[in-house]
């Protein structure tokens, strides 16, 4: 057997034990002191869920100063780069971005790809295992294009409600819904926009919310509809998402590290940036394991694969902390470590 110590992060949240890891599974979660030398100490969590990124944008280089609009609205800077770049290219940054995330500790991310079914089939082939959300290209609502997007995504997504009329956005989230998939939508990112006519689409996850006032998070609450927060992303945009009234709200927290263009797939800088903007609020770290581990694993996974647990295959993350807290992970410098055991003989 082989032993990680310190702070484990189960079903449960966090307890100080230990995680033993054989055959390919892991074998014991305990609280209590580690039996044997452990291999590594730290905070030992399943491979996390990135829920929000664009990885098709990896390689674009940012122009300083730009505005959220003039970079990935409409014929902008983004818009452009994926047209003229051949698929080759777009291809090697997404399995960059990738291996990059798994060296991180992310399992998988959740992407909202770009280029209707083509867009789609591209990462699929790149990142097989990644959570992909594909967005229509026609400008008419058309189902056959949907059905040809869910044969290589697992949902589909929309932009924005204001970038596409009500109607369209209607049939689409419609469809996506009844098809038995997921749909997720960007809402209240630079400015509010309308909670009713957003959470009427039925969506699986909302991203962003960083414009929205707190009886828009208390519907959210209310419908159980987790948000997703990006705070490196907008804070490059001069945005300040409102994380502290989203714990107050009682709101579900998934942290996204959004375009690969911005920022790397780095969970842990993700939640540095998290914490900073909490800081600033006078809130606190308490939801900071379902934030960066748990929530989004909840949204793609049944109970038995949430928090670590004997059973579950054997790969874990250990997030370095000198003395086993959370505000030591986000202090440490060490590198993140990601340790895999297959079955023997495979
Ligand atoms: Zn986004």
């Amino acid at each position: 057997m082989i032993y990680f110590s310190g702070t484990v992060i189960t079903q449960d949240g966090a307890v100080e034990g230990y995680v033993g890891l054989e055959d390919g599974m892991v074998a014991e979660v305990s609280e209590g002191i580690c039996p044997a030398e452990p291999l590594a100490r730290g905070i030992i969590v399943p491979p996390m869920v990135n829920g929000h990124t664009h990885c098709a944008d990896s390689d674009l280089t940012v122009p300083n100063g730009i505005s959220l609009c003039e970079l990935v609205g409409p014929d902008g800077v983004k818009e452009k780069y994926l047209k003229e770049s051949i698929p080759e290219k777009i291809t090697e940054g997404m399995k960059r971005f990738s291996k990059l995330a798994h060296i991180n500790g992310i399992g998988t991310f959740i992407d909202f790809r770009e280029g209707g079914a083509e867009g789609s089939m591209i990462l699929r082939r790149a990142v097989p295992g990644a959570f992909i959300l594909g967005r229509p290209s026609s400008e008419e609502f058309d189902p056959n294009e949907l059905d040809d997007i869910l044969r290589y995504a697992d949902g589909i997504q929309l932009s924005g409600i204001n970038d596409v009329p009500a109607p369209y956005s209607e049939a689409v989230a419609d469809y996506a819904v009844r098809s038995g998939k997921m749909f997720a939508i960007h809402a209240s990112e630079g400015s509010r926009e309308d909670i009713d006519s957003i959470l009427a689409l039925s969506p699986s996850f909302l991203v962003h919310m960083a414009s929205a006032e707190r009886s828009d998070l208390l519907r959210c609450a209310d419908e159980d509809v987790p948000i997703v927060s990006c705070p490196r992303s907008n804070k490059f945009f001069g945005l300040t998402p409102p994380l502290a009234m989203m714990n107050e709200c009682n709101n579900t927290v998934i942290l996204g590290t959004d375009n690969a263009m911005l920022c790397n797939p780095d969970m842990r800088e993700e939640a540095r940036q998290y914490f900073s903007f909490l800081m600033d609020q006078k809130g606190g770290l308490e939801n900071i394991w379902g934030a960066m581990v748990l929530n989004g694993r909840k949204l793609l996974y049944d109970w038995k694969r949430i928090g670590l647990r004997p059973g579950m295959d054997a790969d874990i993350t250990v997030l370095p902390s000198e003395d086993g807290t959370a505000g030591g992970m986000l202090r440490s410098s060490e590198r993140v470590l990601r340790y895999r055991q297959t079955k023997k003989g495979d």
